[in-house]
């Protein structure tokens, strides 16, 4: 959905104008609006290039999930959650975060470095969402 200057500006504040997965302050521009549940766009060979020769994928211009494609189903998210999350659900997207640290002790030099002299500490708190602990600040309060 094309969303109004003044819809994006409620977007962006939906939980206090932090990203609501990390948490982080969202810049004036350079976030997105990110479908919770996934929206896709569907795609076909693109008939035209592959006469061509070439083997390319272009939107039709239609989406997969459209009923999804609402304003409750879209939360502001700063650009490298946006891209990590992708195509990944809720769960998908939290246990790939939780995956990361072990990822990067098993293939980085650097970080089983700092982590062998104390530099990093790797814990096994839960990941949680800014916009679930948002949730539990505005019900507290
Ligand atoms: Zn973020």
């Amino acid at each position: 959905m094309k969303l109004s200057k003044k819809q994006r500006e409620e977007l962006k504040q939906k939980f206090g104008g932090r990203c609501a997965y990390c948490g982080c302050k969202l810049s004036e521009k350079g976030w997105h609006a990110d479908h919770v549940e996934k929206v896709g766009r569907i795609l076909e060979i693109d008939q035209k290039a592959r006469a061509k020769g070439v083997w390319k994928l272009r939107a039709t211009g239609e989406l997969m999930n459209e009923h999804l494609d609402t304003f409750e189903n879209l939360f502001p998210a700063c650009a490298p959650c946006n891209l990590f999350k992708g195509g990944f659900s809720l769960e998908e997207f939290r246990h790939e975060i939780f995956a990361q640290a072990e990822r990067a002790r098993a293939y980085s030099v650097n970080f089983r470095t700092a982590e062998r002299f104390g530099q990093i500490q790797v814990t096994p708190s839960p990941v949680v969402f800014w916009f679930e602990r948002y949730k539990a600040k505005s019900e507290a309060a």
